[in-house]
């Protein structure tokens, strides 16, 4: 059959670098022809073939209620006619962040912006500006945007490459990250210890997806809160992930169940808020936050910001996801598929672990679940490429590598988690 996918991506190769506008997408981890979607509705969509999969990538997230839903839809286009983009305030902006912050209750204030990885270095900046401190913290595995300074050893794309830091970053930008092991609590007092009185704030993804899926543990994350209120230093979520994904409420509110009052000084969101659209925010403390200009002296804007579309997706969405049992009926989805994977590869006698939380899911080729990063990459790569590809020719269309996390949405129905583990049953079979 002449592969249409191939025909574009040989096109897309002669003025995209590597084809494609984030590296992810390019199926370096996997090999192969990634596949050109043309349109999508519900949890599925097709390539240029014409093929329909089943999309557990959701946008690497944001579609929580599957692709094309009619109420964001609407709002979508009722925005469109009123006007794209204003570079003035709108009503629609204060009612996002109200939102937000109702939520989120650690957030008092909120700004917003275009992207994760806008959101993630205007954080940095804000902290460092606020605590007038240099050093950050951060882990190895968790992915915070491309902004310079977060690129120490960036997991997700970079991982691929098998490179810790991406050429064309000044060694004195990234002299201030320090690079730890996540959950290792030894290593965080130590560094505490050394540099307590410099450390602007601790960035962390608090269920990492950007290492597959791995959750802080309880003693770590209450570690991590304890180090920063004794020495001063803002404990920043990356929550541009697991936000309105694991839980209305977000990955903090999952902490709070085991450390009751618990809460990050800030957090970092997009994907699910923006519902598609790019929209990302950050927020925390009323004071940290008024040092933004044009209160304070941080400075931090955005042409786009607030976007009129953009925030009128994110508040339909978010809207919908506040529905109640929303969330209840979305995480037992998640284990149905999760828990028919397991026992799937259990029958096969292929070594399996998986973890899922709210619309969120990791599996790994590996009898335990890991902890960190370098017990994620001792995942079997080729195993896992024979898994996905099998996957795919039968119309199931997971994450193209082996450290990216998994989404479901609320449009998957019972009948596509059962064809996703018949497929899954032959798969497994033939490994
Ligand atoms: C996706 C992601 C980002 C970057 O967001 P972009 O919108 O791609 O810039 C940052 N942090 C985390 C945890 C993410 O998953």
């Amino acid at each position: 059959m002449n592969d249409l996918n191939q025909t574009l991506f040989d096109r897309a190769k002669t003025v995209i670098p590597g084809g494609v506008n984030s590296p992810v997408r390019a199926f370096k981890a996997v090999g192969g022809t990634p596949k050109f979607i043309t349109h999508a509705k519900g949890a599925h969509f097709w390539d240029a073939n014409k093929q329909r999969f089943i999309d557990y990538i959701g946008s690497w997230g944001p579609m929580i209620l599957g692709h094309g839903d009619p109420r964001v839809l609407e709002a979508v286009q009722k925005a469109a006619l009123e006007g794209f983009s204003f570079g003035a305030p709108t009503e629609r902006e204060i009612e996002l962040v109200e939102m937000l912050i109702r939520l989120t209750p650690s957030m008092e204030m909120v700004r917003l912006v275009s992207s994760g990885t806008e959101a993630a270095m205007s954080a940095i900046r804000l902290a460092r500006g606020a605590t007038g401190r240099q050093k950050l913290i951060k882990f190895e595995g968790c992915y915070h945007g491309h902004a310079d300074a977060l690129l120490v050893k960036a997991g997700s794309g970079l991982a691929t490459f098998g490179n810790p830091t991406s050429a064309g970053v000044p060694p004195e930008v990234v002299k201030d990250t320090l690079v730890l092991e996540y959950n290792n609590l030894e290593q965080l007092k130590q560094t505490f210890e050394l540099h307590g009185n410099e450390i602007a704030c601790l960035m962390i993804e608090p269920i990492a997806g950007n290492m597959n899926f791995v959750r802080a543990s309880i003693p770590f994350m209450a570690l991590c809160r304890e180090l920063c209120t004794k020495h001063q230093a803002l404990l920043v979520f990356d929550e541009v992930m697991s936000g309105c994904r694991v839980a209305l409420g977000s990955a903090q509110s999952v902490y709070r169940k085991s450390l009751p009052g618990f809460e990050p000084d800030m957090t970092v969101m997009g994907k699910v808020i923006g519902g598609g659209m790019p929209l990302a925010a950050f927020g925390g403390k009323r004071a940290v936050m008024e040092q933004l200009a044009p209160l304070g002296p941080v400075y931090q804007a955005g042409t786009l910001s607030g976007n009129p579309v953009a925030t009128a997706c994110g508040i339909a969405t978010l809207k919908a996801i506040s529905e109640p049992g929303f969330f209840d009926a979305l995480a037992l989805k998640t284990q149905e598929l999760t828990l028919g994977l397991s026992q799937s590869a259990k029958r096969h006698g292929v070594d399996f672990s998986a973890d899922c939380e709210g619309g969120m899911f990791g599996f790994f080729l590996l009898p335990e679940l890991p902890k960190n990063y370098p017990e994620v990459m001792k995942s079997n790569g080729e195993l896992f490429n024979r898994f996905f590809h099998g996957m795919l020719s039968k119309g199931i269309y997971f994450a193209p590598a082996l450290y990216e996390a998994g989404f479901v949405s609320a449009a998957h129905s019972s009948a596509d988690i059962q064809e996703t583990l018949q497929a899954a049953d032959s798969v497994f079979q033939s490994l």
